[in-house]
């Protein structure tokens, strides 16, 4: 989508510190990190939100996820603990419109979020 920021991080328009990339997916640096850790694991296919999950592309996530297992363990954090979330909507705090999922951790994460 042409308007869409992390899509513009998919095609390159717009710079990001990159982790992972492969050829279904995008990992980088949180520009507003909230942990010690904070990164943004995306399909570079553009799907708005989890509501946009259905049976014809529900293998990305369990992709991604395997992914975000393998970063959680290069980065050190695997043992400890993370945290993994996607907002989704207004009310679930999403502020962009392309599927995400965030690995924050690297400290101690509280319960229940704001
Ligand atoms: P959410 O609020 O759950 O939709 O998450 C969006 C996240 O994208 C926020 O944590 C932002 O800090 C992050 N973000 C927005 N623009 C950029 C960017 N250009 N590079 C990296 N992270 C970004
Ligand atoms: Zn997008």
């Amino acid at each position: 989508m042409t308007d869409c920021i992390f899509c513009k991080i998919v095609n390159g328009e717009i710079k990001t510190t990159l982790i992972y990339e492969d050829d279904k997916v995008l990992a980088f640096n949180d520009i507003d990190p909230q942990a010690p850790v904070h990164i943004l694991v995306i399909p570079k296919e553009h799907i708005s939100s989890i509501n946009n999950i259905n049976e014809n592309n529900h293998e990305i996530v369990g992709y991604i996820y395997s992914i975000i297992s393998k970063l959680a363990k290069e980065k050190g954090i695997a043992d400890k603990g993370y945290r993994i979330v996607s907002n989704c909507g207004q009310e679930g705090g999403q502020t962009v419109d392309h599927l995400h999922f965030h690995l924050l951790g690297g400290r101690n994460l509280q319960w229940p979020p704001g």
